[in-house]
C-alpha cells in the first residue's frame, strides 16, 4: 500500500515536472526559475511525506486548522505556502507556521501578520493577491485598490512584499486564463516600475493543475498545484 501510494506520487510529480520543462522551453524560460507548490489541502500527513520524499520543497496549505495539525508532523526542510483566505484571528498562526503567506488583500490582514510575525522573530514573505478577474464572490483586491495596499505593506518591518498572486475565474478552457495572467504580470510590472522600497515583485503566483502550462508561458514563478500531484480531493 505504502509503496503503490509512493509510486503514484513521484510518478505524477515526475510528469508535473515535465510538463512545466515544456511550457518553460515553449516560452524560452528558465525552468529552474518556477517553483513547484504541491498543494496538500486535505489530504493526509503520510502523503505529504511521500510527497517530500519523492523531492517537493514547497508545500501549500488552505485552511489554518488543518495547518496546525498537519505541519508539525511533516520533517524536513520544507518551504510552508498559505494560499487560503485569512482571517485576522488566525494570523498569529499562519505567522508561526508559515513561510509565505500569498492571500494579502486587505491593510487588516497585513498588519495583523505584520505584528504577529514581529512578536514571533519572524520575517513573513507575502504575496498581494489580486482580483483581476472582478469577481464578487472571490477575494484579493481589486485593481485600483493595489497600489495603496503596496503602499501600506512595504513599511512594515515583519513582512517582504515578494509579488502577486491570482486566482483567475473557473473557465473549462485554460486558454481563458491566459489573460489574467497577462493582466497579473503587468500589474507587476507597474507596481515594480514605482520603485517603492522595500517592494520586490519578483514572484507571479500563478496556475493551478487545469492551468499552470499557459501561466508558465505568461511568467509564474510559483505554481500551486495539488490534483495533479495528490489526485482529486472529496468535497468537504
Ligand atoms: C486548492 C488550490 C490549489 C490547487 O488546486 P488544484 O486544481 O488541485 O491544482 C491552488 N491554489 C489555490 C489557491 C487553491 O485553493
Amino acid at each position: 500500500m505504502g509503496n503503490v501510494m509512493a509510486n503514484s506520487i513521484s510518478r505524477r510529480l515526475e510528469e508535473v515536472r515535465a510538463r512545466m520543462g515544456k511550457a518553460a522551453r515553449r516560452a524560452g524560460r528558465d525552468p529552474g526559475r518556477i517553483r513547484l507548490i504541491a498543494v496538500s489541502k486535505t489530504k493526509p500527513v503520510p502523503m505529504i511525506r511521500e510527497a517530500v520524499a519523492a523531492g517537493v520543497t514547497d508545500l501549500g496549505e488552505n485552511y489554518i486548522q488543518e495547518a496546525r495539525e498537519k505541519i508539525p508532523q511533516v520533517a524536513g526542510d520544507v518551504h510552508w505556502h498559505f494560499i487560503g483566505h485569512l482571517q485576522t484571528n488566525k494570523a498569529k498562526y499562519a505567522a508561526r507556521l508559515f513561510d509565505w503567506v500569498h492571500t494579502i488583500d486587505r491593510k487588516e490582514i497585513a498588519d495583523a501578520l505584520n505584528r504577529r510575525a514581529a512578536m514571533e522573530g519572524r520575517v513573513l514573505k507575502v504575496l498581494i493577491e489580486v482580483n483581476v478577474g472582478k469577481e464578487a464572490t472571490k477575494s484579493g483586491v481589486m485593481e485600483e485598490e493595489l497600489m495603496p495596499l503596496v503602499e501600506h505593506v512595504a513599511p512594515l518591518p515583519s513582512l517582504s512584499l515578494r509579488g502577486l498572486m491570482v486566482i483567475p475565474p473557473l473557465a473549462l478552457d485554460p486558454e481563458e486564463a491566459r489573460g489574467y495572467f497577462v493582466k497579473t504580470r503587468r500589474l507587476a510590472e507597474q507596481v515594480a516600475a514605482r520603485g517603492i522600497p522595500g517592494v520586490a515583485m519578483s514572484e507571479l503566483s500563478m496556475g493551478m493543475t487545469a492551468d499552470f502550462e499557459v501561466a508558465i508561458e505568461e511568467g509564474s514563478t510559483m505554481i500551486r498545484v495539488g490534483t495533479a500531484i495528490f489526485g482529486p480531493r472529496e468535497m468537504p
